[in-house]
């Protein structure tokens, strides 16, 4: 098993429904370590920077007035296997189609206030922590 690190970011409708906690310990019960954190007003340029490979998408601007509308809690996730594990306590992208005792299933309401952002590749983790901890 390969110890692996991704970033995860707790997105603003979870931070104003108070869960920061909840869902932090789901990843500490799971295996996951907080090695890095951070709480953040994000930008309009961090956001549309963060999901620039989504820029062409009809959802993009919705998305990045949804990810600058309050803080987002910002970590890093180290473990075996992390970034399979976060996606799979994540949930699927629309809560709707979430399994059961998923993040997404328990704390999110929409696609697109989905309580969470988890890397989707460890290639993408390691550009993505650089994004927001640097090297
Ligand atoms: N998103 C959206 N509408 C859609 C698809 C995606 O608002 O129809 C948003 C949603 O917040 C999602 C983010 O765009 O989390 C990134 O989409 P992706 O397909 O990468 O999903 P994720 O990796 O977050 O599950």
């Amino acid at each position: 098993m390969a110890i692996e690190r991704t970033l995860s970011i707790i997105k603003p409708d979870a931070v104003a429904k108070n869960v920061i906690g909840q869902i932090y310990s789901r990843f500490e019960s799971n295996g996951l370590k907080i090695v890095a954190a951070q709480m953040k007003q994000l930008s309009r340029a961090d956001a549309e920077g963060f999901y620039a490979a989504h820029k062409e998408r009809g959802f993009f601007k919705d998305l990045v007035d949804f990810m600058v509308s309050g803080p987002v809690m910002i970590q890093v996730l180290e473990g075996e296997n992390a970034v399979l594990k976060n996606r799979e306590l994540m949930g699927a992208t629309d809560p709707k189609k979430a399994d059961k005792g998923t993040i997404r299933a328990d704390f999110a309401d929409s696609i697109d206030a989905n309580a969470v952002h988890g890397s989707d590749a460890v290639e993408a983790a390691k550009v993505e922590i650089a994004y927001f901890f640097g090297a």
